[in-house]
């Protein structure tokens, strides 16, 4: 049997921009899409296939799957586990391959969210006919979202998971939802969960009680001892609703970091872009990165009380638990202090030129580039705010998938 893996799967763009008061433009969540890819994260949780505004976003971000600019990463849709939501989402996103299906399984939910519209058998029953319709569809991976699982019956829980395991479900995601989950309570549960029913596990943590990150390496550690694969839920900076989910880079230095925690961790996963997609997503949410934020805050990395300057000088070791070089920090942030151009709604030609030359894109004859201009303002009225870099380079190799993701008609 080989080793079971910790996978990552970011719900950044799901359950951060589900949150109240933040959120992202669709140019936005691509450019997070190729992060999340470029990070080595399995599965980007890319959004909601039955919301019609977001048909054109997700239709175009799987056509960056097929051109190749997503090479590895998997994005998946977050439904309610019925078969009208599946049956809506195949009309509108017809190419989509993975899906998670969430029910909720808590006494709690059942009795004053359904209030009698669903009891503990017609659950099972909603869930499992989500599940083969799906199938039927040609969903290629399906997750069983168990909302509230932290708060579900145990023997409910077990016996929801084993059913969603017989109609063809890939994976059960165990969702904290009201994050009172410990990395005791969590881990003992996980345990049960994944020797009962032998299904790999997701982890959804959030963190009401500041124990997100915890409780995602307890469940993970419980399940893999177990013996089955598992994927933690994560968003870039914490995001998600309420005190957030479980935060991305300090799940990953937590896994490779952390005392006594095994080395699971897909081999995949590399933090040398997490300072970039940290600072993106802090750009897009209008949300600055807490200055003690684990790995990518300011002072993650600086050393002021006169021992600890003197200890961190001598050998980084003293008091540095890992390099911030792996994090891809160390390059200065340059700032231009004079003249600068800018390119935007409102822009012509000639400071379009002057921008892409420094970026030293070339196009093809004055067609393209009047046409990539025109898109670029379309991208500025999109994000309302400055576009940057790599947005302006995105725009540039990709114009169509551009055109499309701009597109809405209510
Ligand atoms: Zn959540």
């Amino acid at each position: 049997m080989s080793k079971p893996t910790i996978y990552l799967v970011d719900v950044t763009n799901r359950d951060g921009v589900q949150t109240s008061r933040i959120c992202l433009s669709k140019l936005e969540k691509t450019m997070l899409n190729i992060y999340l890819n470029e990070i080595g994260v399995f599965q980007s949780e890319f959004g909601f296939p039955v919301t019609r505004h977001e048909t054109n976003y997700l239709n175009a971000n799987l056509e960056l799957v097929e051109q190749g600019a997503l090479s590895s990463i998997r994005l998946g849709g977050w439904l309610r586990a019925t078969t009208e939501d599946v049956s809506t989402a195949y009309k509108f996103v017809p190419k989509i391959k993975h899906l998670n299906l969430s029910i909720s399984t808590s006494d709690q939910m059942i009795m004053h969210k359904f209030k009698g519209k669903l009891d503990h058998a017609s659950i099972i029953k909603e869930m499992q006919e989500a599940v083969k319709l799906a199938r039927k569809h040609g969903t290629e991976s399906i997750g069983v979202n168990a909302e509230d699982a932290s708060r579900t019956n145990m023997d409910y829980l077990v016996e929801f998971s084993g059913a969603a395991k017989n109609a063809g479900a890939d994976r059960v995601r165990y969702c904290d939802t009201l994050g009172c989950d410990t990395p005791f309570s969590i881990y003992e549960r996980i345990k049960v969960l994944a020797e009962a029913v032998k299904i790999p596990i997701e982890i959804h943590s959030h963190n009401d009680l500041g124990l997100a990150v915890a409780n995602s390496i307890a469940g993970a550690k419980a399940a893999v001892e177990a013996g089955v694969d598992t994927y933690i839920n994560t968003c870039v900076n914490g995001m998600g609703e309420r005190a957030g989910n479980a935060d991305l880079v300090s799940v990953i230095l937590a896994i490779k970091y952390g005392s006594g925690f095994p080395n699971y961790l897909d081999s995949k996963v590399s933090l040398k872009t997490a300072w970039k997609i940290s600072k993106y997503a802090s750009y897009a949410f209008g949300i600055p990165v807490p200055i003690n934020q684990p790995g990518v805050g300011a002072n993650a990395f600086a050393h002021e009380s006169g021992i600890h300057a003197d200890g961190a000088l001598k050998d980084r070791r003293n008091y540095e638990l890992y390099d911030y070089e792996e994090l891809g920090r160390g390059e200065p942030d340059i700032i231009e202090t004079g003249r600068k151009i800018t390119v935007g709604e409102y822009s012509g030609i000639k400071g379009f030129r002057n921008v892409y030359d420094k970026l030293e894109i070339i196009f093809k004859n004055e067609l393209e580039a009047a046409e990539i201009l025109e898109l670029v303002r379309y991208a500025n009225v999109h994000n309302q705010k400055p576009l940057v870099d790599e947005e302006l380079k995105f725009i540039a190799k990709y114009p169509d998938i551009a055109r499309k993701i701009f597109t809405m008609s209510p």
